[in-house]
């Protein structure tokens, strides 16, 4: 069956699903050495002055990330406690610059616009068309949305879900943004509602991580705190290009190398981030060489994780063989840890030419890796995506376990696990209980407080709201923020999917390609951003978030809304439970929002760690949520840590076969396109490319910068993604990268990882041939109305 023809009469291809193809070719250039320095302020200040203009921009600046303003939209990367007075990175200061946007998406930009046309354009324009204004509504059978009330918005999602057979036909969507306050309300309104589908953004990133490590230390979260940085003998970031994804983590690394703390990078591209870094904010290094980060780089092939890291668990073992009591930290192994033998028993059966050959790393490499961590008395490892979008992903995390486990370097100062979150409060929405199967402790405490009988069965994520979407048995979608549509996995199976929906609604900021691929109603909800005032009866509020090491802090808008008929995610969930729940809720929804602090008290008696809610986050930098493993103690059922015994996986591909992963640009984050640049790795004015091995270009009969067509294989089904420029890049044979969303088309729905059932975004089998000539491009996108 082929599943992603994009056009050419094949009727399965939903118009507009995709980003449309490029007008022209990308400009390739030399890759860049050096991250941050003075390019990356003049971009930080191109998009906040050329966005948000002098007086807006300026004002948004100097509160990202203060003690008195509010936490930057972008990553979950925590701030330090003493801050500077700007205490932002460039993709900090883009996505700043995104929300406080002086162009706006009004009524009448809706009349002019139908959804076919506006399906038509890039992702870039339709962000650039700014911020939404009114509640928007797309009737059944019509062109075009309009607007209509408030009221009216919450009577029609009333209307059909009250309609269900089955609560279980809703699904409730949650991004990464959504702050602690509107999660709880939330996740208690849908499962006043009757229903745990309440799949997330977290289902695509850091799930595996989250699965990973409750089943071997007992918390799904990382055990370090930013101080750790400033403590670690050696940090291990692996899988991860933090100069794009969480610019902030190369200061913390800089002063790391810079006080001798050695730095091992295990990517299958050298990223710049890694390499070299200039802090933007040292003025006098601005013009130097930068800070050299990385010790060692190991170049490891696409999903060669397992096969790595358990050549380092085995190096180090065969380093205790030969030296009894210098590597294995005994005491610490047999007084918290279980499953070692078994561990080191199936190390001894993994053959070193198998390390190699999975992993792509030479030997010599992996020893060299291996002293590092040897010598190390407190080593943290990092990781992203690139862990965990694998078949193996929880194995990825796992063995990343039982070398902390090995070396007793966890539950100490300078020392840990850390998986660093993309989204802002991605950690705190699942907190928060965003969770297709929250504990039953949570749901205990749900009961208790709100005197209902909270739904027990498991609900469903996001790859089983896709399938469910499909098959119809869920028939309203309903997103808190995000781009669904651009972020999960398979394009055209999820455009097949959410078409089939009685009703789609995203709360929303800004216009994306999710408010185009609609069901048979369509609703646009649009709240208050991040950065704005949030004013309710009881005065300006503030919200809460939790960051990737487990910190909760305050957030406060700095600047007057966008429109007047925004509403704050909060409110429109109240509002929501009190049209669709009616008496059946004794919820008081309405006056919980009235003041953000009685939403807190609630939040404070269902969940611990969270006592005195509403006096620890008026503190200065807030509170830290409890973490058993950082202190030692082990919230595993037996309270000791355990060793995994993981099979390495093996990559066979058929002949002309390649490994795809995808990646996001520099000028991205998650599906938000700041621009058309990828600044560090040389690509310039376009997104359409294919980075691959120059030998595998030459292998194949291509040449740089000819246009192929991709085609992914899976169970024998065949999805196409067309028109990418060829780049060779300094990448393993037999393997390929390009950016998202572009190739989300090409990620099977069903191929996903074992227990966390994340998509394997960065393992998708490719083959590459020469796109058909003269095939009809789509016209560039025009200007917006003026
Ligand atoms: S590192 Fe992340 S949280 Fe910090 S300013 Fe940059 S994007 Fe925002």
């Amino acid at each position: 069956m082929d599943q992603g023809q994009d056009g050419g009469g094949n009727a399965l291809a939903v118009p507009g699903a995709q980003p449309p193809l490029e007008a022209r070719a990308p400009d390739v250039g030399p890759v860049k050495t050096v991250a941050g320095g003075v390019p990356a302020v003049l971009s930080a200040f191109k998009h906040v002055l050329s966005e948000a203009g002098p007086w807006r921009g300026g004002k948004l600046v100097w509160k990202i990330n203060q003690q008195d303003g509010f936490d930057c939209p972008g990553c979950a990367w925590p701030d330090p406690q003493h801050r500077s007075v700007q205490e932002y990175c460039e993709n900090g200061a883009k996505a700043v610059a995104e929300e406080g946007t002086q162009e706006r998406v009004t009524p009448e930009f809706f009349r002019e616009w139908s959804v076919a046309r506006l399906a038509e354009q890039s992702d870039l324009w339709l962000g650039k068309a700014g911020r939404l204004t009114h509640p928007m509504v797309l009737r059944e059978g019509s062109t075009h949305y309009e607007p209509l009330s408030w009221d009216e918005a919450f009577a029609l999602v009333a209307e059909e879900l009250n309609a269900l057979g089955s609560p279980d036909e809703a699904a409730f969507y949650t991004s990464g943004r959504t702050s602690n306050e509107a999660a709880f309300l939330y996740q208690l309104f849908v499962r006043q509602f009757g229903t745990n589908n309440l799949p997330d953004c977290s289902n695509m990133c850091h799930e595996s991580s989250g699965t990973g490590l409750s089943e071997t230390i007992g918390i799904g979260k990382g055990t370090v705190t930013l101080e750790d940085f400033d403590h670690a003998q050696a940090i291990f970031v692996i899988g991860q290009n933090p100069g794009t994804n969480h610019p902030r983590m190369l200061t913390a690394l800089q002063a790391a190398a810079r006080r001798g703390c050695e730095i091992v990078s295990v990517n299958p591209l050298p990223e710049t981030g890694l390499n070299r870094f200039k802090h933007p904010q040292e003025v006098l290094h601005l013009f130097g060489p930068g800070t050299a980060l990385n010790k060692l780089f190991l170049q490891v092939r696409i999903n060669g994780d397992v096969a790595l890291l358990q050549g380092l668990g085995k190096a180090l073992l065969e380093r205790e063989a030969k030296a009894p009591g210098t590597v294995v930290d005994r005491a610490f192994v047999e007084g918290k840890t279980t499953g070692f033998d078994a561990y080191a028993a199936h190390l001894a059966t993994v053959s070193w030419d198998d390390v190699v050959e999975e992993s792509g790393v030479p030997r010599d490499q992996l020893e060299a890796a291996a002293d590092i961590l040897a010598r190390s008395e407190r080593t943290i490892f990092c990781w992203a995506m690139g862990l965990t979008q694998h078949k193996n992903a929880v194995g990825n995390i796992q063995e990343i376990v039982n070398l902390t486990l090995l070396r007793g370097s966890i539950g100490k100062q300078g020392a840990g696990v850390c998986p660093v979150r993309g989204h802002s409060n991605v950690q705190g929405d699942r907190t928060m209980g965003i969770w297709e199967h929250a504990r039953p402790e949570f749901m205990d405490a749900l009961s208790k407080e709100f005197g209902f009988a909270p739904p027990r069965h498991r609900g469903l994520d996001t790859v089983g709201t896709l399938q469910a979407l499909h098959d119809g048995r869920v028939k309203v979608f309903f997103a808190m923020g995000g781009n669904f549509l651009s972020a999960t996995p398979d394009t055209e199976f999820t455009a097949r999917a959410l078409r089939r929906a009685r009703l789609t609604v995203h709360v929303s900021t800004k216009l994306n390609r999710a408010h185009l691929v609609h069901g048979r109603r369509a609703l646009i909800l649009p709240c208050l951003g991040r950065t704005e005032h949030d004013v309710q009866a009881a005065g300006r509020q503030f919200v809460t978030v939790e960051d990737s090491m487990g910190m909760v802090h305050a957030s406060r808008g700095a600047v007057a809304p966008a429109s007047e008929h925004l509403l704050s995610e909060p409110v429109i969930v109240a509002r929501l439970a009190q049209a669709v729940l009616g008496a059946r809720s004794k919820v008081s929804w309405l006056s919980l929002v009235e003041d953000y602090d009685r939403v807190r008290e609630l939040i404070q008696r269902c969940i611990p760690g969270f006592e005195d809610f509403n006096r620890r986050v008026r503190e200065r930098n807030g509170f830290a949520l409890p973490n058993g493993p950082r202190e030692g103690r082990f919230t595993t059922k037996d309270g000791k840590a355990h060793f995994t015994v993981h099979t390495m996986p093996r990559h066979r591909l058929e002949p002309g076969q390649l490994l795809m992963m995808t990646l996001r640009s520099h000028d991205q984050y998650n599906t938000t396109v700041y621009g058309l640049d990828d600044r560090y790795r040389g690509i310039h004015q376009g997104r359409r490319v294919v980075f691959l091995h120059p030998e595998d270009v030459k292998a194949r009969g291509l040449t740089a910068g000819q246009k192929v067509d991709l085609t992914s294989h899976f169970q024998g089904e065949t999805r196409v993604a067309r028109e990418f420029l060829v780049v060779p890049y300094n990448i393993p044979r037999q393997c390929a990268a390009t950016y998202f969303p572009e190739a989300n088309v090409l990620v099977p729905v069903d191929s996903f990882a074992e227990k966390s059932r994340t998509p394997t975004s960065k393992s998708v089998v490719i083959t590459v041939a020469p796109s058909p000539v003269a095939q009809a491009l789509v016209p560039a996108s025009p200007s917006r109305p003026g």
